[in-house]
């Protein structure tokens, strides 16, 4: 039997993108990026993968904002009760234009959102920084998913943490490098590598037949 498979498309919101001029835009996030993942989203969703996405929701007063640690500037580092949190510009506040999610919305089936907890972070669409669940697991686990397919923004952040947790969950899963883009070279290379080593398989292209084969 075919197993089943899901692709969490992570973070497709017009405040990370070149495209919509956002405000933590990852490089190349342009027209043709989004044209290119969506394409690839509604291939996949033909051959039978159902899709998921992931959707940034921050209140205005978020943890991981500079403006709200007096002094910061974004893309600092700081520790907090023991973690580090890198600060960013203000992005994907709730209800505002840039935490939309900017590819066309009949594809999805499921959008679970994350990050809405003032006091951490949460790259990851399974679990915030404080170990707080969202529905996704429990979503994945009522579908009977077994295998996870995952791209999107940031291959360094949120793609990156969310093939991770889902590895960590006990799915088979894939990463598309071709239908991602990171914030700089150097994390995404080290995030590739990361999640290579984990037993994560990293693909460059859509391929059906290969993801049913793995
Ligand atoms: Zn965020």
């Amino acid at each position: 039997m075919k197993e089943k498979t899901v692709a969490i498309v992570t973070d497709i919101q017009g405040d990370f993108t070149t495209a919509k001029n956002g405000v933590l835009a990852a490089p190349d996030t342009d027209e043709t990026f989004l044209a290119k993942v969506a394409d690839a989203t509604a291939v996949l969703r033909k051959h039978g993968v159902v899709i998921y996405g992931t959707q940034d929701w921050h209140p205005a007063g978020h943890i991981s904002f500079a403006v709200n640690h007096p002094g910061r500037t974004p893309f600092e580092t700081i520790e907090i009760d023991c973690r580090t949190q890198v600060l960013w510009p203000p992005h994907c506040i709730q209800d505002t234009e840039g935490a939309e999610i900017i590819i066309d919305s009949d594809l999805f089936e499921n959008i679970v959102r994350k990050g809405h907890n003032p006091r951490f972070d949460s790259y990851s669409g399974f679990q915030d920084d404080g170990g707080i669940e969202t529905d996704m697991n429990d979503l994945l686990k009522a579908g009977g998913f077994t295998k996870v397919i995952v791209y999107g923004i940031a291959t360094d952040y949120c793609v990156k943490a969310t093939a991770i947790d889902a590895h960590i969950r006990g799915y088979k899963v894939i990463v598309i490098e071709g239908l991602s883009k990171g914030i700089t070279p150097d994390s995404t290379a080290s995030a590739l590598k990361e999640m290579e080593e984990k037993g994560i398989v990293i693909i460059d292209e859509i391929d059906p037949a290969k993801i049913d084969a793995m």
